[in-house]
């Protein structure tokens, strides 16, 4: 049987992480797992409750939640593609909006939110064939993964690229909005005690300013083919 390995890719919001992941997935025939997807669902979660809001995040109602919250990776019959499911939910179409965005990063600062994503990140990896991508994929959850990618562009270009998509579905969102989401998203994320967004060492470093999609995936194939025939 050939060998199957786990495939990590970090980087900072909108560097192309999620697309490229997805890619590589299929070429490879593994599964693709958005572990920012369970970020994003959960806060979707909490918003519908009232757990959280831009004036108070109430983290004990949430701790008592957690055990009955199932977040799964299931694939949906009207796409064909495996997608973050939430208590037998299909939500992917719900969780991109600048209102989850706005809060997620908070969410994710809290111990106990990152205990239990990285819990069931661990199950959904543990059988190998996959591609995870999020921000402490390569430090923390797959700490020993067998290829790491690390993806970077400037704050401008991946608020651009993070605008093109949203104002498809929503016409009122200003670019500016769209900055400053990602400007504090990244500052959070980087800045939290619990998991910091780092490239680990061993990660390779893709800068996509100047490139592609087609020549980031070409860069992370060229790489796994290459390490795999000289194994
Ligand atoms: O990848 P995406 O931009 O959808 O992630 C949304 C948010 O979820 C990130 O800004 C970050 O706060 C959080 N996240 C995280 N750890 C991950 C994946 C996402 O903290 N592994």
């Amino acid at each position: 049987m050939v060998d199957q390995f786990i495939i990590t890719i970090d980087g900072t919001s909108s560097t192309g992480k999620s697309t490229i992941a997805k890619r590589i997935a299929k070429k490879l025939g593994y599964i693709y797992i958005d572990s920012g997807a369970m970020y994003r669902a959960l806060t979707y979660y909490c918003i519908k409750k009232k757990i959280i809001s831009k004036s108070f995040f109430n983290k004990n109602v949430l701790i008592n939640h957690l055990p009955s919250i199932k977040i799964d990776f299931i694939k949906n019959p009207n796409s064909n593609n495996l997608e973050v499911n939430l208590n037998g939910e299909f939500i992917e179409s719900k969780i991109r909006t600048l209102e989850v965005s706005d809060l997620v990063s908070e969410l994710a600062k809290f111990d106990d939110v990152r205990k239990y994503m990285v819990e069931i990140q661990h199950s959904l990896g543990n059988k190998k064939g996959v591609v995870m991508d999020g921000r402490d994929i390569g430090t923390v959850v797959f700490p020993n993964a067998e290829y790491k990618f690390f993806l970077e562009a400037s704050s401008k270009l991946r608020a651009k690229r993070r605008y093109d998509e949203l104002v498809i579905k929503n016409k009122e969102i200003s670019f500016n909005e769209v900055f400053e989401n990602i400007i504090s998203r990244d500052k959070l994320d980087t800045n939290r005690s619990n998991s910091p967004l780092r490239k680990a060492s061993d990660a390779i470093l893709i800068d996509t300013e100047n490139l592609n999609l087609d020549q980031v995936e070409s860069k992370i194939m060229d790489y796994i083919n290459f390490s795999n025939s000289n194994s």
